[in-house]
């Protein structure tokens, strides 16, 4: 296991132990907070490894956007799982990177177009206008459906109904890719890999973490790599931090990552300005 404080922002730890009182503080705070819209959204780049070119970003919700101390993620998006508050930030989300890429992809005519990657938590998923959302957003804003990415979790598929089957048929068929986010931590079986039309595998950053030094985890990694290779899967390595871990997953043929090392999630100028310094020539 690994020591260091740099875990604490890992998702699989138990909710952050929060304390009651601060809870329903943070509780009111964000039901004020979904009404007056005060989130904010910065883009990770996501990079062919090898290259270093940025083929897309993905969205992180931000909160507040101004003002006082950022609340993690890890700690409110949870508590919005709880109270169905994600239904509304994760809608508003979706307009708001769909129209912010859309304007970043229009300003960098003549670049490969970089893809969003949205994520989409269980509950939204569920949600019966979740596809519509989807829809909208895109319609409105113009961005194409092959340059959309929808991030789900394992616990989605392992709790698959005919009604998300469904939604997520219709978005394969409109071309948007379906990617598996933190993979390897849930309990899900290889099957779904088969059955399921997902495009793209997130390698979770507790797996990146032990590279290159812990021979099992890159034999891990490896395996995940040759895996998805063999099903015609992507794959993306999350959490790269050092270089030598970006030089041992190029040399084992993992393809795309991100991470630190790379660059943090940005605003959108700052994403349109790390894109043309990187995909430069
Ligand atoms: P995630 O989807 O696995 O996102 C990756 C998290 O790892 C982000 O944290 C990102 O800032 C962080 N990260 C990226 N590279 C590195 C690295 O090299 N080192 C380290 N230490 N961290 C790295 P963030 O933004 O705090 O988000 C945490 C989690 O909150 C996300 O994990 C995701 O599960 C959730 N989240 C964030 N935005 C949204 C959203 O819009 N909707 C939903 N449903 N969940 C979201
Ligand atoms: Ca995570
Ligand atoms: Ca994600
Ligand atoms: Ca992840």
């Amino acid at each position: 296991a690994k020591t260091s404080g740099k875990r604490t922002w890992r998702r699989f730890r138990p909710q952050q132990r929060i304390r009651v009182v601060e809870r329903h503080e943070l509780q009111a705070r964000l039901d004020r907070a979904v009404s007056k819209e005060q989130f904010g959204v910065r883009y990770q780049p996501v990079v062919d490894i090898a290259r270093g070119d940025v083929v897309g970003f993905e969205a992180l919700v931000r909160w507040p956007e101004l003002g006082s101390d950022p609340v993690p993620p890890g700690q409110f998006i949870p508590l919005a799982e709880e109270t169905g508050h994600i239904s509304a930030l994760g809608a508003w989300v979706l307009r708001r990177a769909t129209a912010d890429l859309a304007r970043l992809q229009h300003r960098t005519q003549g670049f490969d177009p970089p893809y969003l990657s949205v994520n989409v938590s269980a509950r939204q998923w569920r949600d019966t206008s979740f596809l519509d959302e989807v829809c909208t957003a895109l319609d409105t804003t113009g961005l194409a459906a092959g340059t959309l990415q929808l991030e789900l979790t394992e616990s989605v598929l392992m709790r698959r109904t005919e009604q998300i089957d469904a939604q997520i048929q219709a978005l394969k068929e409109r071309g948007v890719r379906i990617a598996v986010d933190d993979f390897g931590t849930g309990f899900s079986s290889l099957r779904y890999l088969r059955d399921f039309p997902i495009d793209v595998l997130k390698i979770d950053k507790s797996f990146i973490d032990g590279i290159p030094q812990d021979p099992q985890q890159v034999a891990l990694v490896e395996g995940i790599v040759h895996l998805a290779d063999t099903l015609g899967l992507q794959v993306i390595a999350e959490g790269i931090e050092e270089e030598p871990q970006q030089e041992l997953l190029a040399d084992i043929g993992c393809r795309y990552g991100q991470g630190f090392l790379f660059a943090r999630p940005l605003t959108l100028e700052r994403g349109e300005a790390v894109l043309r310094q990187r995909n430069d020539g």
